[in-house]
Protein backbone atom coordinates (compact mmCIF):
# COMPACT_ATOMS: atom_id res chain seq x y z
CA UNK A 1 0.00 0.00 0.00
CA UNK A 2 1.08 3.80 -0.28
CA UNK A 3 2.22 3.75 3.30
CA UNK A 4 4.94 1.06 2.80
CA UNK A 5 8.45 1.98 1.13
CA UNK A 6 8.20 0.47 -1.81
CA UNK A 7 10.88 -2.81 -2.66
CA UNK A 8 13.05 -2.30 -5.61
CA UNK A 9 13.05 -5.13 -7.95
CA UNK A 10 15.35 -5.96 -11.27
CA UNK A 11 12.73 -5.91 -14.08
CA UNK A 12 13.89 -7.34 -17.30
CA UNK A 13 11.12 -7.53 -19.99
CA UNK A 14 12.96 -9.68 -22.26
CA UNK A 15 12.18 -10.17 -25.98
CA UNK A 16 9.36 -11.27 -28.57
CA UNK A 17 6.60 -12.28 -26.07
CA UNK A 18 8.37 -10.61 -23.15
CA UNK A 19 7.52 -7.35 -23.45
CA UNK A 20 3.33 -8.15 -23.34
CA UNK A 21 3.62 -10.01 -20.57
CA UNK A 22 5.93 -8.06 -18.31
CA UNK A 23 2.90 -5.41 -19.18
CA UNK A 24 0.56 -7.62 -17.54
CA UNK A 25 2.66 -8.16 -14.30
CA UNK A 26 2.69 -4.46 -13.66
CA UNK A 27 -0.80 -3.89 -13.94
CA UNK A 28 -1.73 -7.27 -11.70
CA UNK A 29 0.75 -6.03 -9.27
CA UNK A 30 -0.77 -2.31 -9.32
CA UNK A 31 -3.98 -3.84 -8.71
CA UNK A 32 -2.74 -6.15 -5.95
CA UNK A 33 -1.71 -2.82 -4.75
CA UNK A 34 1.88 -4.51 -4.48
CA UNK A 35 4.45 -2.30 -3.17
CA UNK A 36 7.04 -3.11 -5.53
CA UNK A 37 9.59 0.02 -7.72
CA UNK A 38 10.55 -1.99 -10.87
CA UNK A 39 13.91 -0.67 -12.16
CA UNK A 40 13.57 -1.53 -15.96
CA UNK A 41 15.96 -3.14 -18.26
CA UNK A 42 16.24 -3.82 -21.78
CA UNK A 43 18.38 -6.44 -23.51
CA UNK A 44 21.04 -4.38 -25.60
CA UNK A 45 20.65 -3.62 -29.29
CA UNK A 46 24.62 -4.77 -29.39
CA UNK A 47 28.01 -6.56 -27.16
CA UNK A 48 28.51 -4.87 -23.88
CA UNK A 49 32.15 -5.41 -23.85
CA UNK A 50 32.08 -4.80 -20.15
CA UNK A 51 30.20 -8.31 -19.45
CA UNK A 52 30.98 -9.38 -23.06
CA UNK A 53 27.06 -10.25 -24.11
CA UNK A 54 24.09 -8.29 -25.02
CA UNK A 55 22.81 -8.00 -20.93
CA UNK A 56 24.24 -4.69 -20.27
CA UNK A 57 26.58 -4.17 -17.23
CA UNK A 58 24.00 -1.92 -16.16
CA UNK A 59 21.25 -4.67 -15.70
CA UNK A 60 23.52 -7.43 -14.17
CA UNK A 61 24.60 -4.37 -11.25
CA UNK A 62 21.14 -3.37 -10.78
CA UNK A 63 19.83 -7.33 -9.40
CA UNK A 64 22.87 -7.40 -7.96
CA UNK A 65 21.93 -4.15 -6.07
CA UNK A 66 18.38 -4.83 -5.19
CA UNK A 67 18.97 -9.04 -5.19
CA UNK A 68 15.74 -9.78 -6.54
CA UNK A 69 14.58 -9.56 -10.01
CA UNK A 70 11.65 -10.81 -12.67
CA UNK A 71 13.02 -11.92 -16.27
CA UNK A 72 11.25 -12.22 -19.01
CA UNK A 73 12.45 -14.41 -22.09
CA UNK A 74 15.40 -13.26 -23.64
CA UNK A 75 15.92 -15.10 -27.44
CA UNK A 76 19.36 -16.08 -28.12
CA UNK A 77 21.39 -13.31 -30.09
CA UNK A 78 22.65 -15.38 -34.08
CA UNK A 79 26.53 -14.65 -34.18
CA UNK A 80 29.49 -15.72 -32.64
CA UNK A 81 32.12 -13.81 -30.69
CA UNK A 82 29.44 -12.89 -27.12
CA UNK A 83 28.22 -14.96 -24.63
CA UNK A 84 24.59 -16.37 -23.96
CA UNK A 85 22.37 -14.25 -22.20
CA UNK A 86 20.87 -16.79 -19.95
CA UNK A 87 24.98 -17.95 -19.67
CA UNK A 88 26.13 -15.09 -18.22
CA UNK A 89 23.40 -14.34 -16.11
CA UNK A 90 24.04 -17.18 -14.32
CA UNK A 91 27.52 -17.12 -14.09
CA UNK A 92 28.04 -13.06 -13.51
CA UNK A 93 24.98 -13.67 -10.70
CA UNK A 94 26.12 -16.72 -9.38
CA UNK A 95 22.58 -18.51 -9.68
CA UNK A 96 23.31 -21.90 -8.72
CA UNK A 97 20.06 -23.18 -8.30
CA UNK A 98 17.07 -23.00 -10.67
CA UNK A 99 13.46 -23.58 -8.78
CA UNK A 100 10.32 -25.08 -10.55
CA UNK A 101 7.20 -25.71 -8.58
CA UNK A 102 4.95 -28.00 -10.49
CA UNK A 103 1.85 -28.28 -9.03
CA UNK A 104 -1.96 -29.07 -11.00
CA UNK A 105 -3.90 -25.75 -11.65
CA UNK A 106 -7.43 -26.55 -10.41
CA UNK A 107 -9.85 -25.79 -12.81
CA UNK A 108 -7.25 -26.75 -15.79
CA UNK A 109 -7.68 -30.51 -16.51
CA UNK A 110 -4.75 -32.40 -17.42
CA UNK A 111 -4.20 -36.01 -17.41
CA UNK A 112 -3.11 -35.86 -13.72
CA UNK A 113 -4.99 -33.87 -11.04
CA UNK A 114 -2.76 -34.28 -8.26
CA UNK A 115 0.55 -33.32 -9.26
CA UNK A 116 2.49 -31.25 -6.81
CA UNK A 117 6.38 -31.25 -6.79
CA UNK A 118 9.67 -29.09 -7.25
CA UNK A 119 12.48 -29.69 -9.27
CA UNK A 120 15.41 -28.78 -8.07
CA UNK A 121 18.47 -28.36 -10.67
CA UNK A 122 21.72 -27.65 -10.52
CA UNK A 123 22.17 -24.56 -12.54
CA UNK A 124 26.21 -24.41 -13.17
CA UNK A 125 28.08 -26.84 -14.27
CA UNK A 126 27.60 -30.47 -15.29
CA UNK A 127 27.20 -30.79 -19.96
CA UNK A 128 26.29 -26.99 -19.27
CA UNK A 129 30.23 -26.23 -18.68
CA UNK A 130 31.15 -25.07 -22.16
CA UNK A 131 33.90 -27.55 -22.52
CA UNK A 132 33.40 -28.93 -25.93
CA UNK A 133 35.83 -29.79 -28.70
CA UNK A 134 37.08 -31.65 -31.85
CA UNK A 135 39.70 -34.07 -31.03
CA UNK A 136 40.55 -35.25 -34.54
CA UNK A 137 37.98 -35.21 -37.48
CA UNK A 138 34.91 -37.11 -37.10
CA UNK A 139 35.50 -36.96 -32.92
CA UNK A 140 34.28 -34.73 -30.87
CA UNK A 141 33.98 -34.54 -27.05
CA UNK A 142 32.02 -32.54 -24.65
CA UNK A 143 33.53 -32.74 -20.49
CA UNK A 144 31.07 -32.86 -17.90
CA UNK A 145 32.08 -31.54 -14.35
CA UNK A 146 31.00 -31.66 -11.52
CA UNK A 147 32.35 -30.51 -8.41
CA UNK A 148 32.45 -30.97 -4.32
CA UNK A 149 31.38 -27.44 -4.17
CA UNK A 150 28.26 -27.03 -6.38
CA UNK A 151 26.62 -30.25 -5.53
CA UNK A 152 27.05 -29.30 -1.98
CA UNK A 153 25.45 -25.45 -2.49
CA UNK A 154 22.79 -27.02 -4.57
CA UNK A 155 21.81 -29.85 -1.81
CA UNK A 156 22.22 -27.79 0.36
CA UNK A 157 19.64 -25.24 -1.03
CA UNK A 158 17.25 -28.79 -1.68
CA UNK A 159 17.08 -29.37 1.94
CA UNK A 160 16.48 -26.02 3.47
CA UNK A 161 13.93 -25.76 1.00
CA UNK A 162 11.94 -29.39 1.76
CA UNK A 163 12.43 -28.13 5.50
CA UNK A 164 11.07 -24.53 5.23
CA UNK A 165 8.92 -25.16 3.04
CA UNK A 166 6.83 -28.12 4.83
CA UNK A 167 8.02 -30.43 2.42
CA UNK A 168 8.52 -34.70 3.09
CA UNK A 169 11.08 -36.42 1.13
CA UNK A 170 13.53 -35.01 -1.29
CA UNK A 171 14.73 -37.19 -4.55
CA UNK A 172 18.42 -36.75 -6.01
CA UNK A 173 18.29 -38.26 -8.73
CA UNK A 174 21.10 -39.45 -10.98
CA UNK A 175 22.74 -41.70 -13.35
CA UNK A 176 25.22 -43.05 -10.70
CA UNK A 177 25.55 -46.75 -12.14
CA UNK A 178 26.84 -45.48 -15.50
CA UNK A 179 28.59 -41.92 -14.68
CA UNK A 180 30.24 -43.42 -11.64
CA UNK A 181 32.61 -40.34 -11.00
CA UNK A 182 30.44 -37.39 -11.74
CA UNK A 183 27.20 -38.42 -10.27
CA UNK A 184 28.91 -40.68 -7.51
CA UNK A 185 30.41 -37.38 -6.61
CA UNK A 186 27.04 -35.57 -6.39
CA UNK A 187 24.85 -38.31 -4.96
CA UNK A 188 27.94 -38.75 -1.98
CA UNK A 189 27.00 -35.11 -1.56
CA UNK A 190 23.32 -35.28 -1.48
CA UNK A 191 23.51 -38.38 1.19
CA UNK A 192 26.34 -35.94 3.42
CA UNK A 193 23.27 -33.37 3.80
CA UNK A 194 20.60 -35.74 4.04
CA UNK A 195 22.08 -37.35 6.83
CA UNK A 196 21.99 -33.37 8.80
CA UNK A 197 18.07 -33.56 7.99
CA UNK A 198 16.34 -37.18 9.53
CA UNK A 199 13.28 -35.36 9.65
CA UNK A 200 13.42 -35.39 5.69
CA UNK A 201 12.56 -38.66 3.82
CA UNK A 202 15.38 -39.08 1.35
CA UNK A 203 16.00 -41.50 -2.25
CA UNK A 204 18.12 -41.66 -4.91
CA UNK A 205 16.60 -43.07 -8.33
CA UNK A 206 17.90 -43.31 -11.52
CA UNK A 207 17.06 -41.05 -13.95
CA UNK A 208 15.29 -43.11 -16.35
CA UNK A 209 13.26 -44.99 -13.65
CA UNK A 210 12.64 -41.31 -12.55
CA UNK A 211 10.91 -40.62 -15.90
CA UNK A 212 8.64 -43.61 -15.74
CA UNK A 213 7.85 -43.13 -12.45
CA UNK A 214 6.57 -39.36 -13.18
CA UNK A 215 4.64 -40.24 -16.11
CA UNK A 216 2.76 -42.62 -14.45
CA UNK A 217 1.98 -41.30 -10.99
CA UNK A 218 4.07 -37.77 -10.51
CA UNK A 219 2.27 -38.09 -7.07
CA UNK A 220 5.14 -40.15 -5.96
CA UNK A 221 7.45 -37.45 -5.76
CA UNK A 222 7.74 -34.23 -3.74
CA UNK A 223 11.17 -32.20 -3.82
CA UNK A 224 13.70 -33.30 -6.38
CA UNK A 225 17.13 -32.50 -6.95
CA UNK A 226 19.56 -32.94 -9.83
CA UNK A 227 22.29 -32.19 -11.77
CA UNK A 228 21.98 -29.63 -14.52
CA UNK A 229 21.15 -31.61 -17.67
CA UNK A 230 18.69 -34.00 -16.02
CA UNK A 231 17.04 -30.81 -14.21
CA UNK A 232 16.62 -29.15 -17.89
CA UNK A 233 14.75 -32.27 -19.17
CA UNK A 234 13.08 -33.15 -15.98
CA UNK A 235 11.58 -29.77 -15.41
CA UNK A 236 10.16 -29.77 -18.80
CA UNK A 237 8.58 -33.08 -18.27
CA UNK A 238 7.08 -31.87 -15.37
CA UNK A 239 5.49 -28.75 -16.79
CA UNK A 240 3.53 -31.00 -19.39
CA UNK A 241 2.09 -32.95 -16.67
CA UNK A 242 0.59 -29.74 -15.67
CA UNK A 243 -0.45 -28.00 -18.90
CA UNK A 244 2.72 -26.72 -20.36
CA UNK A 245 5.05 -23.81 -20.74
CA UNK A 246 2.63 -21.17 -20.70
CA UNK A 247 1.74 -22.11 -16.88
CA UNK A 248 5.19 -23.00 -15.60
CA UNK A 249 7.08 -20.64 -13.41
CA UNK A 250 10.50 -20.57 -12.02
CA UNK A 251 13.15 -19.06 -9.61
CA UNK A 252 16.93 -18.99 -10.36
CA UNK A 253 18.50 -18.49 -6.33
CA UNK A 254 22.30 -16.92 -6.55
CA UNK A 255 24.84 -16.10 -3.95
CA UNK A 256 23.88 -13.17 -1.04
CA UNK A 257 20.57 -14.27 -1.22
CA UNK A 258 19.75 -13.31 -5.05
CA UNK A 259 16.55 -14.36 -6.55
CA UNK A 260 15.91 -13.92 -10.35
CA UNK A 261 12.56 -15.47 -10.98
CA UNK A 262 11.30 -16.26 -14.62
CA UNK A 263 9.35 -17.68 -17.10
CA UNK A 264 10.03 -21.37 -18.08
CA UNK A 265 9.37 -20.88 -21.60
CA UNK A 266 10.88 -18.71 -24.35
CA UNK A 267 10.39 -15.64 -25.98
CA UNK A 268 7.97 -17.41 -28.65
CA UNK A 269 8.73 -15.60 -31.85
CA UNK A 270 5.96 -17.29 -33.29
CA UNK A 271 3.16 -15.04 -31.41
CA UNK A 272 4.99 -12.30 -30.44
CA UNK A 273 3.21 -8.86 -30.72
CA UNK A 274 0.22 -10.12 -31.76
CA UNK A 275 -1.56 -10.23 -28.46
CA UNK A 276 -1.90 -13.89 -27.84
CA UNK A 277 0.35 -14.68 -25.33
CA UNK A 278 0.05 -16.20 -21.69
CA UNK A 279 1.40 -14.10 -19.40
CA UNK A 280 0.31 -17.46 -16.70
CA UNK A 281 3.86 -18.26 -16.00
CA UNK A 282 5.38 -14.73 -15.76
CA UNK A 283 2.93 -14.08 -13.12
CA UNK A 284 3.51 -17.05 -11.14
CA UNK A 285 7.34 -16.20 -11.78
CA UNK A 286 5.91 -13.24 -9.73
CA UNK A 287 4.34 -14.59 -7.01
CA UNK A 288 7.54 -16.35 -6.28
CA UNK A 289 9.47 -13.59 -6.14
CA UNK A 290 6.86 -11.62 -3.65
CA UNK A 291 7.08 -14.92 -1.57
CA UNK A 292 11.12 -14.57 -1.33
CA UNK A 293 10.18 -11.11 -0.30
CA UNK A 294 7.94 -12.51 1.97
CA UNK A 295 4.78 -10.55 0.83
CA UNK A 296 2.82 -13.54 1.52
CA UNK A 297 -0.71 -11.77 1.39
CA UNK A 298 -0.45 -10.23 -2.21
CA UNK A 299 1.60 -13.09 -3.47
CA UNK A 300 -1.69 -15.45 -2.50
CA UNK A 301 -4.07 -12.84 -3.29
CA UNK A 302 -2.46 -12.85 -6.91
CA UNK A 303 -2.43 -16.90 -7.35
CA UNK A 304 -5.80 -16.68 -6.06
CA UNK A 305 -6.95 -14.10 -8.78
CA UNK A 306 -4.72 -16.27 -11.82
CA UNK A 307 -6.14 -19.51 -10.00
CA UNK A 308 -9.77 -18.52 -10.44
CA UNK A 309 -9.64 -16.56 -13.52
CA UNK A 310 -8.79 -20.13 -15.31
CA UNK A 311 -10.90 -22.10 -13.25
CA UNK A 312 -13.68 -20.00 -14.46
CA UNK A 313 -12.57 -20.70 -17.93
CA UNK A 314 -14.61 -17.27 -19.38
CA UNK A 315 -11.26 -15.73 -20.12
CA UNK A 316 -8.35 -18.28 -21.58
CA UNK A 317 -5.42 -17.27 -23.39
CA UNK A 318 -5.41 -19.95 -26.99
CA UNK A 319 -2.38 -22.05 -25.15
CA UNK A 320 -5.55 -22.94 -23.10
CA UNK A 321 -7.68 -23.54 -25.59
CA UNK A 322 -9.48 -20.17 -25.01
CA UNK A 323 -9.85 -17.13 -27.22
CA UNK A 324 -9.07 -14.51 -25.22
CA UNK A 325 -5.75 -11.80 -25.73
CA UNK A 326 -2.83 -11.12 -23.48
CA UNK A 327 -4.71 -8.00 -22.48
CA UNK A 328 -8.22 -9.76 -21.52
CA UNK A 329 -7.19 -12.17 -19.73
CA UNK A 330 -4.93 -10.00 -17.34
CA UNK A 331 -7.97 -7.70 -16.86
CA UNK A 332 -10.16 -10.71 -15.89
CA UNK A 333 -7.29 -11.31 -12.93
CA UNK A 334 -7.19 -7.63 -12.36
CA UNK A 335 -11.38 -7.80 -11.94
CA UNK A 336 -10.28 -11.05 -9.78
CA UNK A 337 -8.45 -8.97 -7.03
P1 LIG B 1 9.45 -20.97 -26.80
O1 LIG B 1 9.22 -21.37 -25.38
O2 LIG B 1 9.68 -19.55 -27.05
O3 LIG B 1 8.19 -21.44 -27.67
C1 LIG B 1 7.77 -22.81 -27.79
C2 LIG B 1 6.28 -22.84 -28.14
O4 LIG B 1 5.52 -22.51 -26.97
C3 LIG B 1 5.88 -21.84 -29.20
O5 LIG B 1 4.88 -22.39 -30.01
C4 LIG B 1 5.31 -20.68 -28.40
O6 LIG B 1 4.34 -19.94 -29.10
C5 LIG B 1 4.69 -21.39 -27.20
N1 LIG B 1 4.73 -20.53 -25.99
C6 LIG B 1 5.81 -20.27 -25.22
N2 LIG B 1 5.48 -19.44 -24.24
C7 LIG B 1 4.16 -19.15 -24.38
C8 LIG B 1 3.25 -18.33 -23.66
N3 LIG B 1 3.61 -17.63 -22.58
N4 LIG B 1 1.97 -18.27 -24.09
C9 LIG B 1 1.58 -18.97 -25.17
N5 LIG B 1 2.40 -19.77 -25.89
C10 LIG B 1 3.68 -19.86 -25.50
O7 LIG B 1 10.69 -21.85 -27.32
P2 LIG B 1 11.55 -21.69 -28.65
O8 LIG B 1 10.66 -21.33 -29.79
O9 LIG B 1 12.35 -22.93 -28.72
O10 LIG B 1 12.55 -20.49 -28.37
C11 LIG B 1 12.37 -19.17 -28.86
C12 LIG B 1 13.51 -18.26 -28.35
O11 LIG B 1 13.48 -18.20 -26.91
C13 LIG B 1 14.90 -18.76 -28.72
O12 LIG B 1 15.70 -17.64 -29.04
C14 LIG B 1 15.40 -19.39 -27.42
O13 LIG B 1 16.81 -19.34 -27.32
C15 LIG B 1 14.77 -18.51 -26.39
N6 LIG B 1 14.59 -19.17 -25.06
C16 LIG B 1 14.82 -18.39 -23.97
C17 LIG B 1 14.60 -18.91 -22.71
C18 LIG B 1 14.87 -18.02 -21.53
O14 LIG B 1 15.04 -16.83 -21.68
N7 LIG B 1 14.91 -18.56 -20.32
C19 LIG B 1 14.11 -20.21 -22.55
C20 LIG B 1 13.85 -20.98 -23.69
C21 LIG B 1 14.08 -20.44 -24.94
Amino acid sequence: SSSTTPIKATLFPGDGIGPEIAESVKQVFTAADVAIDWDEHFVGTEVDPRTNSFLTWESLQSVLKHKVGLKGPMATPIGKGHRSLNLTLRKELNLYANVRPCYSLPGYKTRYDDVDLITIRENTEGEYSGLEHQVVKGVVESIKIITRKASMRVAEYAFLYAKTHGRKKVSAIHKANIMQKTDGLFLQCCDEVARKYPDIEYEKVVIDNCCMMLVKNPALFDVLVMPNLYGDIISDLCAGLVGGLGLTPSCNIGEDGIALAEAVHGSAPDIAGKNLANPTALLLSGVMMLRHLKLNKQAEQIHSAIINTIAEGKYRTADLGGTSTTTDFTKAICDHL
